[in-house]
Order: C-alpha cells, then structure tokens, then sequence
C-alpha cells in the first residue's frame, strides 16, 4: 500500500446503544466499500466485525476492532464501538482514537436513556458527528421525531441534510437536501442507489427543508452569514463549508436517515463520512507529555506530522485466529516503520514493529509504514500493553501521549477450574486476557491461595468468563461477586527501613529513608494510584538498588493493611539511605523497603476506601417513591432527577457493595417496568460504623499494630 495523504483519511466509529442497528451498518459499509462480497445479515452470525463468538450470541459489540476500507478515493478506519455500559473501557478507549462518529438512533424507539450515555461520553471526548435514524422501514419509525429529540433530551442542534419519503413499509426514497437530488434503492437487497430528479409532489416540502439547512449553517462562519445575508441564500459548496466548520466544533450535528436491513441510505451515509467528518489533521488533538511531569501539567500538543518524532498509542490488544496477538495502533505523530525499534514511553520495554497490517474484514494486509493520523495493527508485540505510547528507541526527547484513564476493577470473584489437569490452561487464559483488557485483573489471593479475577461489573465477568469456556476451552466454577475495597493513608510520615543480617558467611545489607504522604488531588486526577520519586543524588545507595527498593514497597501496598486490600493513592520518596560492598543485594534491598512500609503502616492512618457508581434509575412516575425510598436506604446521594413527561429519572450515586441484585430487586418494585444503569464513579472512605463488620478477621493491622 502507498502512502496515505492525510486529508484522505477518516477514521470514525459507529457509535450507538444496542439494538439500534450498528453492527447492521458496519457490516453494510464494508459490503459497499468493497471489501465483502456477500451481504451478512446479523442473525445468521455472519458479519465481518462480529466475529466473536461472545458477540453473535448476546448479539452485542464488546471488542473495538479497527477495520479498513476505501470510499470514493478516501481512506476509511472504521473503528467499532460497544453499546453497552459495562463496557465504557471499551467505549472510551475507542472514543479517543476516532476523529468523528456516527451515531445510529433507530427511528422507532428514539433517543433511549443508554444513547444519552453514549452522547455523554462522545460530548465528553469532543467527538464531532453525524446522525443516522435506523430501521425507518419499520411501523411507527419517525425522523423528524427523532431530530426533536437529539434537541430535546440530548441538548444537540440536529440539522437535517436528508428528508425521508415514506415510513415503515412505505419507505421508498431519501432526498439529499444538498444535491437536491431523489435516491431510490433497488436490485434484489435494494442495494443499487438510483438517483433521479425530484418528483414535482415532493419538490415544495424540499425546498423547505432545505431552506432550514441554510439557515441553520450560515452562522458557522462570518463570511457565509455576509453571503446570506446579501442573498438570502448559500450556494452547495457553501453549505457544505458550514456544515463541515459546524460539524467539527461540535455546533450542529448533520442528520441523515435510511434502513441499513433494506440496504437503504448506506451509501449516501458514506459519501457524508468523507464529504463531512474531518480528516485526522483537523479532527481533535492529541495531547502529550514530558516523562517527568507526573502531574500532567505541561501538556503539549502533537503534530499530525509524519515527519515529526513518533508518538503512537496502542489502544487495543486483543488475540484473534489466525493472527495470535494483535496490538492496535493509532500514530499521532510522525511514522511507524515495519522493522521499526521501538519503546514504551516511561518504561523499559522494547518491541520492534515486526509485521504491520491493516484488518480488511479479519482479513491481514500487509503495509509498510503507517504515517501521523493513520491506523494500524502491530502483530506478535510481547511487551506493550493497552495505553501505552511508542516511540523509536532513537528518540532523545521521549514524551507521553495523555492516557486513557481506564476505570479500576470494582467486582471480584474466586475462579476455580473443574478439573485440576486445567490449572495451567485457565492461568493462561487469564494472563492473555488481563494484557487484552485493562479493566481485567488476576491474582492469587495469598491467604486462601484462590485465583481471583475483577473486573467491572457482573456481565463483565460473566462474559470473560464465557470466553474462556469457548476460547481457551476451560471450564470454571466462579464464586459470588464481592466488592473489591482499598485502602489508602491519611497522615505523612518519613521512615527507615534497614534490613541488616551480618551473622557469618555473606550477610544481607539494605537500607533505605522514605518520605511516605498521600497523593495530591491533582496527582489523583492525573490518573496516578502511586508514585515513586527517586530523590537520592549522588551515589548514597547505587541505582541498580533503588528499582528494588520501589518492588519491596509496591510488594507491601499491595498486601494492604487493615483488610488486605491493596493501598492506593500513595507517594514515596527515597531521600537516604546505605549500602554495604559485599553484602548488598537486590534482594536485600527489597526487604528494607518492605520493611520501612511495615513500620510505617501503623503510623499512616490506614482508612479502607469502596466504589462508588453512578447510578441512572429511569421509572414510570407511579414507583418513584418507592424506588426514592429504596435508594436512600441504599446510602444512595441523589444527584437530580429530570421529568421525562410520563417517568422520572433519577440520577444518584450509591456503594457498589448495595447494588448487589439490584436489577430483581429493581423489577419487583415497579412491575418491570423500571430500568437502570450504572457506571464506576470513584473509590470513598467506608463510614467507621461499617469498617469493623467489612474487616473482621481480616488484614493486619490488629495481629501487628
Ligand atoms: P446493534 O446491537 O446495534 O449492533 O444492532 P444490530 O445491527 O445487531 O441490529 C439489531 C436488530 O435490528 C437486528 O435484528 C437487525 O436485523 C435489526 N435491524 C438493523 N437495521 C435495521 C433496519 O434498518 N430495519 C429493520 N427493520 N431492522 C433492522
């Protein structure tokens, strides 16, 4: 492949809530962009993104796959999204890379609570967008509601491009209001687009709709307000001029419409993807940073450069057939080359860019080089992991692209094989699957010796482990879910740990100063959970000691205090400590730290921290006050609630631990007719009326302090 010109470029993602026809729409892009040659419908398992097995059984999108294709001399990354919300690492992470999305509404059931969630997170990533109104061949499917809609319940400014002819059964056309052209659908599948002059019935309602459009663009950009204001209209380039300035500082959002079942609009849709979502240069930028500003303080933008430094970030790693392990690449700045050497900014890790491909489908192909604002997979890198930033070993300046703040686990289980010949099979499965997904974590609990797994929530765990049954061919038996607490210090301390054996034959010599406090709230916010700042000068302890010293600390945070929960949100500082010529070692050294954290653990006010979620109940108004009750009972701070004619919605924040069974808890309270959703929001102190029933027999803050 030859080099890509970047304003040829796009790279979106189709963003949308489950069931509104997302991956029906991708599957139609790839069909008629080429690259598939048979029409896969959803329910025979057939579609290209949705490979997974996982996926075609629950019918719901879990892995961004980043999949290529060509439009009209454009260059497309098509990025997949997942719609449901215990997957927003998964959202998030595929939110970041993309330079626009479409989002997919279905034309029956509207803006639903689960879009509103998915608009958030687009508002919150400034992703610029265009609509598309699904599934208008279905009875009762209405656009222009839809657009009141996207203004209403989404605070958007939808401005239509497009004006259906029929609904449901009578869906027969599409008016391009800018062409001001007549689309019609047909061949077997409706999939060959017939353009033909409007018909004169047709003509008076365009044209004021099309007026709208007008109006609504012209205030993009001053010199088109002049024009229309002198004219009392715009020209199409014009139109087209506003609607690109509007669409890319998110003023308006573009609406179009079709069936992607009929084969009905897809091709019109493309056309705006390429005519009107930016290209990587103009789309949003990427922000860097030095490796020493652990706060994020200094950000710097990138270059959309291919001749600049690199600055790539990998956004996805997952396994797939074929292929083994696939790290998914996004290049922000200057060029990754295949034989590439490469680093892990802020790290040791080194890889080179063996095989570079971009997916067709699942299918590899090869390319050389991916240049700043493209898209591409890395095969068989051993060393990366999701977020991190590469860059050439040559570098001299190396720099950090801002992280995807990924949320912490909240829910863990103990996981079991059924046979014990499995052991290694599901430790394995494990392993690949924590480096896949980030939210994902393993460990072996050190008092019961169990494997435990934690993740985000319970479909989250129960997915993973579906895929380990069908993927890895393990059968497991899980425990119930449990809350997965922390803990974290609230007083500053300065300690000495000094781990000295000298009793015959080589000794062991270690000793170290720490300055221990808690984190600041920016360095919080920065998405830091520990920091270790080497301080010494000078050669006091050598630097081949001091990364020991970090293990025996991180070893003991890790182990917890009160309860055995990891401790989070701490800074240490080395400032002294003395080294031995013969009896010094790496080992001895990890025991000084070790030691110096547990003699400081008593002094530290040690409190035990629990997660928080956002909580979305949305309920007919009959039930609201007993589902008020409910939640005030459930610790529950309510944020606001928001009439939505007929129900309520109640937006609060409650314990993860009192969400245990909400969903029954949930459907017999309002016949069923209630629903929510619920999203990590942030760890908080555990009220000390709670603290000792959550602790009992556990941790070491009684055995020792
Ligand atoms: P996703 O969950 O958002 O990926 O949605 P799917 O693409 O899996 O579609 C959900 C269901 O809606 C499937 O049964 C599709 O066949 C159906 N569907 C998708 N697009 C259309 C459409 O344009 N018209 C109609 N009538 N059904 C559609």
């Amino acid at each position: 492949m030859a080099t890509i010109p970047i304003h040829k470029m796009r790279n979106f993602g189709i963003v949308a809530h489950i069931d509104s026809g997302k991956t029906t729409v991708s599957e139609r892009i790839l069909y008629y962009t080429g690259k598939k040659h048979k029409i896969g419908e959803v329910h025979d398992g057939a579609t290209t993104t949705d490979w997974m097995k996982e996926e075609q059984e629950r019918g719901i999108t879990i892995t961004a796959a980043a999949v290529y294709a060509t439009w009209k001399d454009h260059y497309l990354n098509l990025i997949d999204t997942p719609g449901h919300v215990d997957f927003t690492a998964e959202v998030e992470r595929s939110l970041r890379v993309l330079d626009g999305a479409v989002v997919v509404f279905c034309a029956v059931a509207g803006v639903q609570a689960q879009s509103e969630t998915v608009w958030r997170q687009a508002n919150k990533y400034r992703v610029p967008r265009l609509v598309f109104v699904n599934k208008m061949d279905r009875g009762g499917a209405n656009f222009d509601r839809v657009v009141g809609q996207v203004k209403e319940r989404l605070g958007g400014n939808p401005v239509p491009i497009q004006m259906p002819i029929g609904t449901g059964d009578d869906f027969r056309a599409i008016i391009d209001l800018i062409a001001m052209k007549y689309y019609t659908f047909e061949g077997e599948k409706g999939e060959d687009q017939i353009e033909s002059e409007i018909p004169a019935e047709f003509k008076a309602e365009a044209e004021k709709r099309r007026a709208a459009m007008i109006d609504a663009v012209a205030g993009e950009d001053e010199k088109l307000t002049e024009k229309y204001l002198e004219t009392g209209t715009l020209e199409n380039a014009d139109i087209l001029k506003g609607l690109i300035l509007g669409c890319v500082h998110f003023k308006l959002q573009p609406m179009l419409c079709g069936a992607a079942l009929r084969n009905k609009g897809i091709q019109l849709l493309l056309d705006a993807v390429i005519s009107i979502l930016p290209d990587p240069k103009s789309g949003h930028t990427m922000k860097q940073f030095e490796l020493s500003d652990v706060t994020r303080s200094n950000p710097i933008e990138t270059a959309c450069d291919p001749k600049a430094p690199l600055r790539a970030m990998v956004f996805k790693i997952m396994s797939m057939p074929n292929l083994g392990d696939v790290s998914f690449v996004r290049v922000y700045q200057g060029t990754l080359k295949e034989g590439d050497a490469l680093v892990c900014a802020g790290s040791h890790r080194t890889e080179r860019a063996g095989r570079m491909v971009k997916l067709v489908g699942s299918a590899p192909n090869k390319v050389e080089d991916a240049p700043a604002g493209d898209i591409c997979a890395l095969v068989g890198l051993k060393n990366t992991q999701t977020g991190d930033t590469l860059l050439h070993q040559t570098d001299n300046k190396p720099m950090m692209l801002e992280g995807i703040s990924f949320a912490k686990p909240v829910i863990t289980m103990a996981i079991e094989p059924k046979s014990n010949a499995d052991k290694e099979k599901l430790a394995y499965a494990l392993q690949r699957l924590e480096r896949e997904d980030p939210t994902f974590k393993k460990w072996t609990d050190p008092e019961t010796a169990q494997l435990i797994i934690a993740g985000m929530g319970e479909l989250h765990l129960e997915v993973l482990q579906h895929r380990i049954r069908d993927e890895y061919k393990v059968d497991a038996d899980v425990g119930k879910p449990r809350v997965s607490y922390r803990e974290t210090i609230t007083n500053p301390l300065e300690i000495r740990g000094k781990h000295v054996k000298q009793s015959g034959g080589r000794g062991q010599y270690g000793d170290c100063t720490l300055e221990i406090r808690p984190l600041t709230s920016e360095e919080k916010a920065a998405g830091n959970e520990f920091i270790f700042e080497d301080a010494i000068r000078g050669g006091t302890i050598p630097k081949e000691y001091r990364g020991p010293i970090e293990d025996g600390v991180r070893n003991e945070l890790y182990r917890g205090y009160i309860a055995g929960y990891p401790v989070i949100n701490v800074h240490v500082k080395l400032i002294d400590g003395s080294y031995h010529d013969v009896d010094s070692s790496e080992h001895a050294f990890v025991a000084a730290g070790q030691l110096a954290m547990r003699l400081a653990y008593p002094k530290l006010g040690v409190v035990l921290l629990e997660p928080w979620m956002k909580v979305e109940v949305e309920t007919p108004d009959d039930f609201m006050g007993t589902i008020m009750g409910s939640l005030q009972s459930k610790r529950a701070m309510i944020t606001d609630t928001v009439n939505r004619g007929t129900s309520q919605m109640i937006r609060c924040e409650v314990p993860l631990g009192e969400m245990f069974g909400y969903t029954t808890d949930l459907r017999s309270m309002s016949q069923g007719r209630a629903s929510f959703s619920m999203e990590p929001s942030e760890f908080k102190q555990v009220p000390n009326s709670m603290v000792e029933k959550l602790t009992k027999g556990l941790g070491r803050a009684k055995a020792e302090g």
